[in-house]
């Protein structure tokens, strides 16, 4: 992404294939001021939006959906074109996951926000009182979101917020500014949503001021580094905006002695080479049990030779560039500091000379070890370091060992113990042969420990984030009593009284008693008619 100031004065973001470093297109940017109107449209827009309720919210994202099965070509290409991935990908990685997640979730969310009432325990208050939960939209939503899930990861953001009766702006990544364009496209034609629900701010991260984490913003929804996570997150405390953080991630692949090395190894070139290895939840180091090891990275190194390299003109590609100039000097920068501490590359390891954009050899690398910026810290790209270990207490530490905790694997043919370490896996999702592919399960949470986030997206939980439980709670006395047993006077008839009702709410069988008290003290009684 480069930016530069247009003829009639405007910044302009120029938007640039990774592939071919073709100019895709120049897409004006808001300004501050303009990101704040935005703000106060959708502010304005809210009471009618959340009016709608959830059936008829839905109808409309039904439509997005529709919208976007009608226009699935289109949409793969653009992805494919300013991400770099080959549209396979974005076929089953970022279109499925979003007509899965409207379809289902457009069923289940009336249920989910339909009123909870809350069962009262309390023998007076279960006689006189009734409590629920009411699940209130929160108001305006900003979706601030990344580029290497360009289409999927704004859009559960924005489903959800929607469907809960938000009205939502979203920035996209300023590398995949015609994507967000597109999926404007999506809600405000497609849909036709009503003016102000939802709107999409092209603009520089570090150039468009704070509007969107001060109030009338209710909540942020971002996903990206961990770095940027932490500043947003800095400016939301001080405005008491809570926030959704989907952030960094260092995901380890554990490979257990009795493991099936042909599956293994399939996963973990897949794990670590899809989408270019820009994934949060990447195969990002592999452990492999000693007496396998050899057997496990032959296997890896043949696959990941077999690998197609490209531009997908033809489907007939498995790896495409990296988003960005920035990437490709990161995974360099992770390599070269392994070499210099001693690993050793199988395969791959530089630049694709001969192609103009931004491709990368597929590498795997061994004799790694703690010491290296390629096994502690991200890289987002197509490496694949992989370390033996000798017993499965060294491979959780390894493991474990990482400032990050967004998924894990663990391979192994014994279920019992797949489930044991992956107890012990600290990460918000551990899959036991399998990995990262959960991000396509709506029904399940996607959700970070240590550095890599806060919350919840997708599943019920991530829609819940979208709502506010608000506590109703309502008398049924009907005027019986004039005041409550807590209220004024105080007396010690009182102080008696109230002692007796708490041995009868521990012990049933003081009930009675209290009941007795309540019937017999009549200086006490008058207080309450
Ligand atoms: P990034 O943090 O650089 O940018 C994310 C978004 O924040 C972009 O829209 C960017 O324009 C905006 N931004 C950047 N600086 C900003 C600032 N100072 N103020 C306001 N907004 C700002 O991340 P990226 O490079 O786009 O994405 C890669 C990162 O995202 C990786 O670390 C990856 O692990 C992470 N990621 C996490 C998940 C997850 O679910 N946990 C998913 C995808 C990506």
């Amino acid at each position: 992404m480069a930016s530069k100031t247009a003829n009639n004065g405007k910044n302009v973001l120029i938007s640039i294939n990774p592939a071919t470093l073709e100019v895709l297109g120049e897409i004006p940017m808001k300004t501050p001021q303009e990101v704040k109107e935005a703000v106060r449209g959708a502010d304005r827009a809210f009471d009618g939006w959340a009016g709608l309720g959830v059936a008829e919210r839905g109808r409309y994202l039904l439509k997005v959906r529709d919208y976007l099965l009608e226009h699935v070509d289109a949409y793969c290409d653009v992805i494919s074109k300013e991400n770099g991935k080959p549209r396979l990908e974005a076929l089953s990685a970022e279109l499925f996951l979003v007509t899965d997640l409207i379809t289902y979730y457009v069923k289940r969310a009336p249920e989910l926000l339909k009123d909870r009432p809350i069962s009262l325990h309390n023998p007076i208050f279960k006689a006189t009182k009734s409590s629920k939960l009411v699940y209130e939209p929160l108001g305006v939503m900003a979706v601030v979101s990344p580029w290497n899930y360009p289409f999927a990861i704004p859009m559960s953001g924005i489903l959800f917020s929607l469907l809960a009766g938000n009205t939502v702006l979203f920035k996209p990544a300023s590398d995949t500014a015609m994507i967000g364009l597109k999926i404007d496209e999506a809600l405000n034609k497609g849909a036709g949503l009503p003016e102000g629900v939802f709107t999409t701010i092209i603009a520089s991260g570090r150039a468009m001021g704070t509007a969107l984490f001060e109030p009338p913003v209710r909540k942020v929804i971002f996903t990206g580094s961990t770095d940027v996570g932490k500043k947003i997150n800095a400016i939301c405390a001080k405005n008491l905006i809570p926030t959704v953080m989907e952030l960094g991630g260092k995901d380890p692949m554990v490979v257990c002695e009795d493991a099936d090395l042909e599956l293994a190894s399939r996963g973990a070139v897949w794990g670590a080479f899809m989408n270019c290895g820009q994934v949060c939840a990447s195969i990002e180091r592999v452990y492999v049990a000693r007496p396998i090891y050899d057997r496990f990275v032959e296997l890896c190194v043949e696959k990941t030779k077999a690998l197609r390299v490209g531009q997908d003109l033809d489907h007939e590609v498995d790896i495409g560039p990296l988003a960005n100039e920035e990437q490709l000097g990161i995974v360099e920068a992770h390599i070269r500091d392994a070499l210099e501490k001693g690993a050793r590359i199988l395969t791959g390891g530089k630049r694709i000379q001969g192609l103009q954009g931004y491709f990368w050899e597929p590498t795997i690398l061994v004799d790694v070890n703690h010491t290296m910026d390629c096994m502690t810290e991200e890289t987002f790209g197509p490496t694949l370091p992989i370390m033996p270990f000798d017993s499965e207490d060294e491979a959780v530490r390894l493991a474990n060992d990482s400032v990050f905790g967004l998924t894990a694997s663990v391979w192994t043919k014994d279920p019992a113990k797949g489930d044991a370490i992956a107890r012990r896996l600290q990460g918000g999702t551990v899959t036991v042969n399998d990995h990262a592919y959960t991000y396509g399960v709506c029904e399940t949470p996607w959700q970070g420990m240590k550095e890599s986030g806060i919350g919840r997206s997708h599943s019920d939980a991530g829609l819940m984030e979208m709502v506010f439980p608000k506590h109703v709670n309502t008398d049924h006395s009907l005027g019986f009593m004039k005041r409550r047993m807590w209220w004024y006077p105080y007396s010690s008839a009182a102080y008696e009284v109230q002692k007796m009702a708490f041995n009868a709410f521990v012990h049933a069988k003081a009930f009675p008693k209290f009941l007795l008290s309540v019937a017999t003290r009549k200086d006490y009684r008058k207080t309450l008619y």
